[in-house]
């Protein structure tokens, strides 16, 4: 899920990148907060998948942590 997000600088519209390791790993942010429901019960942890969004002017880099629904 991306959301259409603006530089603070330039206010252009900034391009949606994912953040992985060299590798094609993934990064995930693992919260202190334990899902809902059964999952939670079980011990998991919520998990949130970081999103970088690259402004094409100026090259500033945001990134936001958005919550991984499909699990
Ligand atoms: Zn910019």
């Amino acid at each position: 899920m991306t959301e259409i997000r603006r530089c603070p600088d330039c206010g252009v519209t900034m391009e949606a990148m994912r953040i992985q390791t060299a590798e094609g790993f993934s990064l995930q942010l693992v919260t202190n907060e334990r899902k809902k429901g059964l999952l939670g019960g079980l011990g998991l942890k919520e998990k949130l998948e970081p999103t970088a969004y690259v402004c094409p002017e100026c090259g500033l880099i945001r990134s936001y942590a958005e919550r991984d629904e499909s699990e």
